[in-house]
């Protein structure tokens, strides 16, 4: 599943291919409903307009238009890309927009958990209004954070990935940062001292930007807007990496499922 550096990358790649100056000419819609019914109506009132910009917000793709956004989540298998013919249509091609150029963009999904969904842009605040904080931004109140991570009675590891504590994170992310931070993804949340969330949140900043600038991580299926797989997953300490050694200490990876979620970690290097 896409976590922030996946969705940051395709982002980028869309603000780079989609020209600004360039209005929406046309919709094609293949079918009716992705993880909720595709707003048909909504997005056919933006024809005319063009595309300003694309940018992310959690694991959230958000084209800006005039009054409105639209907003894309790519659930678990979902990518956009730019046609590269009239005739390139793929199997779980789902929608589309056609610009006046010419230029042609597909949302593709296989297991169809993505969604499109369009709001005026002043409802933004509000329609995001759960959303935990973002890692990469500097305003971001770390120290605030620490606080509430330090009032809460669940496993670090779990906390990590409350999208209403802070965003886009995920289990691939949530494992290769405790471990950058030599804490035991078992550890209670509540227990750990505030100089050690001085690390996690450094390490969080450093490993989410790397991911970033390696185009993410491709696990099954992932691929970027440009059609590319992630390199971030060569790097991995202990993502995937059950019975494998450590590649600090030579001892073997462990895996435990925690909430649902597969956890990998070094029982040596992560206390
Ligand atoms: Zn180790």
């Amino acid at each position: 599943m896409p976590e922030l550096p996946e969705v940051e990358v395709v982002c980028r790649e869309l603000s780079e291919m989609i020209p600004k100056n360039k209005v929406i000419t046309k919709w094609n819609f293949f079918r009716k409903d992705l993880r909720f019914k595709i707003p048909q109506k909504k997005l056919q009132g933006l024809l005319g307009q063009p595309i300003s910009a694309v940018r992310r917000r959690a694991k959230y793709i958000l084209f800006e238009l005039r009054d409105h956004l639209i907003i894309s989540h790519l659930g678990m298998t979902g990518s956009w890309r730019k046609a590269r013919n009239k005739a390139d249509q793929m199997k779980h091609d789902h929608l589309s927009f056609e610009l006046s150029d010419g230029s042609h963009f597909i949302f593709n999904d296989p297991r169809r958990f993505g969604f499109v969904e369009v709001i005026e842009k002043e409802k933004l605040a509000q329609r995001f209004s759960g959303l935990g904080v973002e890692p990469l931004e500097d305003k971001t109140d770390f120290a605030l954070l620490t606080k509430r991570f330090r009032s809460l009675k669940a496993p670090i590891k779990t906390a990590l990935m409350n999208q209403k504590l802070i965003v886009g994170v995920g289990n691939i992310y949530a494992s290769e940062i405790l471990f950058a931070s030599r804490v035991s993804p078992l550890k209670m949340a509540g227990r750990l001292p505030a100089d050690r969330y001085g690390l996690i949140w450094k390490h969080t900043r450093e490993i989410l930007t790397k991911a970033i600038t390696k185009g993410g991580s491709t696990i099954e299926n992932y691929k970027s807007a440009t059609g590319e797989a992630g390199g971030f997953q060569t790097e991995f300490f202990v993502y995937g990496r059950e019975h494998e050694l450590c590649r600090i200490c030579h001892n073997p990876i462990k895996m435990k499922v925690m909430a649902g979620r597969s956890t990998f970690w070094c029982p040596s290097c992560q206390k």
